[in-house]
This record gives structure tokens, C-alpha cells and sequence, in this order.
């Protein structure tokens, strides 16, 4: 996720990118550019880090002459977060620059036959493929070369294009990024959201999936693939700035809720090709896989929870020990690690102290080193022998949830792909498990749909004291994450329990109306799960339960029910926690605290 604007028109256009992008710095901000055409052809400023620093390189943009340009502020996805990796990038012969916000799927093969055709490469991202490709099909029409370059494009891409042959005009083409077009007199806009055209504009075209737009100063046409013309409406912006942010939500945490069947579909779609997965950053060998004998997973917060729920898939397929340790206390236990050990880290920053330094001592001792982190680049990124990122996009909100969510996945994929290499699965268990696992986004999504009954839940579970979440095996993971997510944002204690252990220990502090959530999405150990359920009932709690739709039993025992969508127990985890995610936020907002900031907790832990 980055954003992106454009500007053809009367004024100087780089002043108004600038602005743009600074509207748009909350959904990226690693580095930023701009281009803008002017007397001598193209010319771009980029920089890393954040706008300001490209508004300082620029004079705030009066350094940079011309009347019409393109503005980027980058989340990178593929390559390091570089000045040269910043956006635009620039055709071999110059007249070409183009934004792009998205992944571009098969950009590999595209750079290998731009590559064999002579075009030179000068950054590590996926986006320049998009711009050689506009350069070798132009031949007189930037519509034309645009709409061959986005035929040959899989993945997800919003771009704005710029051409030294038609000055006075941008391209822009979109497939599952967002792009908007601002509407003005005598000059128009575009830009991923409307926070960066409500002081130009207030009337806006929404392109949809797989338009086009060819925009000029006092024209905007909307076409399709094949070059027609598609009758678009003009809508009035009515959002304020700081509720177009938000995408119309409330708080960051909400959109990233919302947002999380497309960041998990992110971090699957390029990896799964057919019947196969293909992690492109993860190198070793089947015989290297084959020397490990033990899986150390290091994280913190609900990283760590994401890794206590990765550990039940990664031993079910790949029958290798898994554990999961504390970051902060791994790092100081003398571990007993060695080469024949994988260390897994998680980190959604990929800056957390504690973890770098519990990764540092696993190396020293010899661990092989796999990162799952959502910055590109970041320090644990650099330091791991292999690094598969999440693709979230950028987390706001300092509670995690699509932060979290996609490192479930990326460890589902990497078990599945793991138990593959290893022959450690049935062919058609594994090809079930794939079908489950292409299935997450909807089942997220369906979970979300469901949901609707969590605001009334809250409203009662708002006043209580302590709550209690408990579960077995990836129920109790799920139960952990919940408890966290309930106590982070709400500031309700919750008390996370292994649904057997409450009798050998707190069982005494269930007493009358107390509430207690029971996960129950796994079918092997629902009975169980159901007697404690018992337990707690008999003595006088309140008990909500998470379980699939026809699972009557729990169905019968439980006061009330959040209700998901059935899916494999092991990967349940990225399912069930939705409506636990918006449990804890409605019981948050009820409560009227600080949800995207909760007090006392910063977003990325850099200190020990
Ligand atoms: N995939 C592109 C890159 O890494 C665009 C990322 C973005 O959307 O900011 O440069």
C-alpha cells in the first residue's frame, strides 16, 4: 500500500503533489517522489523517509517547474526503501515516469524478457517492469502502449503515467489498488484517496476494476480494456480530511480489520501458482530442511501469539518440534540451538529489540534464520538468511490485526510448503489444505459479515472486571490473542487460560456471571473444550462461545455465540480471531478509550 497523486493543469503542479502526498503519508512513508514535466523533459526528485524530507530537497516543491506531474510516497513491497527504489521511475530513454501503488505479480518474468530485449534496470522493485514495458509499446499513443503494458500486468496495480510526447496528459490504469479522480476547472486530479483531492476538489470519478482514465486539463475520459469509452458519474466528497484517512471508519483499528481479507489475499495470491507454493525469498535447500531438527519461533506481543497458533500447523504438516519463545526471554535463557535449528522470527516492524537481540545470540549459535516482517527492509529483514514478507501494508492503529493475520498466513504457507519439500503430507490432504487455505480471504471476510451482533455484546461485557478466554491447542492460541487484544485496547483484565488447566489452578475465580469466551473451532477436541464449558457454567459463568455455524453442541451449552465459518482447525486461527478483534474494540469504544493509541504502548518496541 503506498499513495499516489497526479496533477495536469494552469498551476505549478509540484507544490500541489507535495501537499497530496502529505495527506496521503499514512498509508506509506518509507520514501516519496515526484515528476513533473517541464521545458528540458522530466524531472524527478525522490528521497527516502518521509515527505518532509522531499519538500526540503525541493523548496516545497518550487525547485521543480512544470505544470503537470506525478507524486508517490512508497510502502515498499519489493526492494529495500532506497532513494533509487523510490517512485517515479523512469523509461531507459527518459520521456516515460510512473507511480505505482500495488505488487506486480510476475514481475520476474517481465524483467527477464525486458532485460533480454536490451532495457536496463536501475532499482530492485517490481514497478519498473510497468515503465520499460510503456516505453516498448509506445509507438505514438501513451493510451495505446498503456493499455498493452496493463494486459501483460498480474497483480495489483493503481499507476499514473507521465509521457514527454503528450505533455499535458496523464494515464492512469487500476486493478485492485484504489484510484480516484478529482475533478476541477481548467485542471484535474488523481490520487489513491480523497484526503488528497478535497482541497482542490470536492467532485470525484471512482474508477473501477480494470479502468483506465486519460486526464487532461479540461478533459477526463474513463475508458475500458479494449479502449472504449465508459460513462462515468461525478460523486461530491462529503468526508472531511481526517475521516477520508480513516476510509469513512471510525479508527485506524476498525479499517485494518476491515482491511484484512485483502492484506491476507496479498500475502497468498503471488505465492500460490496453480497446485503449487512458491516462496521466491526463501532458499533452502530439501536437503537443508531436512537437517533440521528443531523450529524456534522468537516473538513479541501477539507476533508471539501468531507463532503459539503457526507452531500447531507447522508440527501437524511438517512433524518437526516446534517452540515458540518470548523474544525477551529467549535472548537471556542459554538456549540450546545450533545449526540443525530454523529460528522463525515475527515482527511486523521488523525493528522490535527484544527480537533482534534473541535473533543475534540464535546466529551466534548457529541457527539457519527465517524473518516474517511487514517492513521491507527493516533491520531484522537485513539481518535474516531468508525474509518473507507479510505485505500488510502499513499498520496504524498500535494494536495489530492485519499485522497479525498476515503473519498467520505467511506461516501457514511456509508449513504447507515446508511439509511439501519434506513429503510429509498426503498429495490429497495437501491439496485440500491449499483449497483452505485460498479460501482464508472469504472466510475472513464471511467471519467480518457475521460480526454484526459484536457492538450489542460489547455493550454488556463493557462494565465487567476480568474476563477469562480459554481454548485447547489452536483455540487456546486464539484464546491468548483475544485476551490481549480485549486488554491492550479496552483496559478490561482479561485472563487467557488453557481450557483443561482452569481446574488445576483460577477455576476459584469463576464465580457468579462471570463471562468467559470459549473458542471451540476445533472438531478433535470440542468435547473437551464442551466439559470445561460445563465447569465453568456450573458454577454460575456467563459463557460466549466462538464455534463453526452447525456445531450444536456448543451451540446447546453456550449463553451466547459469535458464530464462523467452518475452516481446517489449523488454520483457524486467522479466521476465528475477526470477531475477537471487533469484540475488543466495541467493548474499547464503549468504554470511550484512546483505540488507536492506547496508553502507555508505542507501535513499534525499539527499546528492551
Ligand atoms: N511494489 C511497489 C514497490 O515496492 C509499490 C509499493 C507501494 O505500493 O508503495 O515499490
Amino acid at each position: 500500500m503506498c499513495g499516489i497523486v497526479g496533477y495536469t493543469g494552469t498551476q505549478e503542479a509540484a507544490p500541489m503533489l507535495l501537499s497530496g502526498l502529505k495527506r496521503l503519508e499514512y498509508r506509506g512513508y518509507d520514501s516519496a517522489g515526484i515528476a513533473v514535466i517541464g521545458d528540458n523533459g522530466i524531472t524527478v526528485e525522490k528521497t527516502t523517509g518521509r515527505i518532509a524530507n522531499l519538500c526540503e530537497k525541493t523548496d516545497d516543491g518550487n525547485a521543480v517547474k512544470g505544470v503537470t506531474g506525478i507524486g508517490h510516497t512508497r510502502w515498499a513491497t519489493h526492494g529495500a526503501p532506497t532513494d533509487i527504489n523510490a517512485h517515479p521511475h523512469l523509461s531507459n530513454d527518459g520521456r516515460f515516469a510512473v507511480v505505482h501503488n500495488g505488487i506486480i505479480e510476475n514481475y520476474a518474468e517481465l524483467r527477464k524478457e525486458l532485460i533480454a530485449k536490451g532495457y536496463t534496470f536501475a532499482s530492485d522493485t517490481d514497478t519498473e517492469v510497468v515503465v520499460h514495458l510503456v516505453e516498448m509499446y509506445y509507438k505514438g499513443s501513451l493510451k495505446t502502449a498503456v493499455m498493452k503494458t496493463a494486459s501483460r500486468l498480474e497483480g495489483s496495480y493503481a499507476l499514473g503515467i507521465l509521457c514527454t510526447e503528450e505533455p499535458d496528459t496523464l494515464i492512469v490504469a487500476r486493478e485492485n489498488s484504489p484510484l480516484i479522480l478529482g475533478i476541477g476547472i481548467g485542471e484535474n486530479f488523481f490520487a489513491s484517496d480523497v484526503t488528497a483531492l478535497v482541497s482542490y476538489t470536492k467532485n470525484a470519478v471512482y474508477l473501477d476494476e480494470g479502468e483506465f482514465a486519460c486526464i487532461k486539463p479540461d478533459s477526463v475520459t474513463v475508458f475500458d480494456c479494449t479502449g472504449k469509452t465508459v460513462d462515468k458519474s461525478i460523486s461530491r466528497i462529503t468526508w472531511d480530511v481526517e475521516a477520508a484517512e480513516k476510509g469513512g471508519y471510525e479508527h485506524f483499528m476498525l479499517k485494518e480489520i476491515m482491511e484484512q481479507p485483502a492484506a491476507v489475499k496479498a500475502a497468498l495470491a503471488p505465492r500460490i501458482r496453480g497446485e503449487e507454493i512458491v516462496l521466491d525469498d526463501f532458499s533452502m535447500t530439501e536437503e537443508e530442511l531436512r537437517n533440521i531438527n528443531k523450529i524456534v519461533i522468537t516473538a513479541c506481543g501477539s507476533a508471539y501469539y501468531a507463532g503459539c497458533a503457526g507452531k500447531f500447523a507447522i508440527e501437524a504438516l511438517c512433524r518437526i518440534p516446534v517452540e515458540v519463545e518470548l523474544a525477551s526471554e529467549l535472548r537471556y535463557s542459554d538456549p540450546i540451538i545450533d545449526e540443525h535449528t530454523l529460528l522463525i522470527i515475527l515482527s511486523q516492524s521488523g525493528e522490535t529489540a527484544d527480537t533482534i537481540a534473541a535473533m543475534r545470540e540464535c546466529k551466534r549459535l548457529g541457527a539457519r534464520t527465517l524473518a516474517i516482517v511487514n517492513v521491507v527492509g527493516s533491520t531484522i529483514a537485513k539481518l535474516a538468511d531468508n525474509t518473507l514478507y507479510t505485505w500488510a501494508g502499513p499498520e496504524i492503529a498500535v494494536a495489530t490485526t492485519k499485522g497479525y493475520t498476515t503473519q498467520l498466513t505467511v506461516l501457514y504457507l511456509f508449513a504447507l510448503y515446508a511439509a511439501k519439500k519434506l513429503g510429509r503430507v498426503e498429495p490429497e490432504r495437501w491439496s485440500q489444505l491449499l483449497s483452505d487455505l485460498c479460501s482464508l480471504p472469504k472466510k475472513m471476510q464471511n467471519a467480518i459479515d457475521k460480526a454484526h451482533s459484536m457492538p450489542a455484546l460489547a455493550k454488556k461485557l463493557a462494565h465487567s472486571d476480568s474476563l477469562f478466554f480459554i481454548g485447547r491447542n489452536t483455540d487456546w492460541a486464539i484464546a491468548l490473542e483475544g485476551a490481549l487484544k480485549m486488554k491492550e485496547i479496552s483496559y478490561v483484565h482479561a485472563e487467557s487460560y488453557a481450557a483443561g488447566e482452569l481446574k488445576h489452578g483460577t477455576i476459584a475465580l469463576i464465580d457468579e456471571g462471570r463471562s468467559v469466551v470459549a473458542v471451540c473451532c476445533s472438531g478433535r477436541l470440542m468435547d473437551k473444550t464442551i466439559s470445561n464449558i460445563i465447569e465453568v457454567k456450573a458454577r454460575g459463568a456467563n459463557v460466549i462461545a466462538v464455534a463453526f455455524q452447525n456445531d450444536r453442541k456448543v451451540v446447546a451449552q453456550a449463553d451466547e455465540l459469535i458464530l464462523v465459518p467452518k475452516i481446517n482447525p489449523l488454520l483457524s486461527a486467522a479466521v476465528a480471531i475477526v470477531p475477537l478483534q471487533l469484540l475488543a474494540y466495541y467493548v474499547a469504544k464503549e468504554k470511550g478509550c484512546d483505540i488507536d493509541k492506547p496508553k502507555n504502548l508505542a507501535k513499534s518496541v525499539t527499546v528492551e
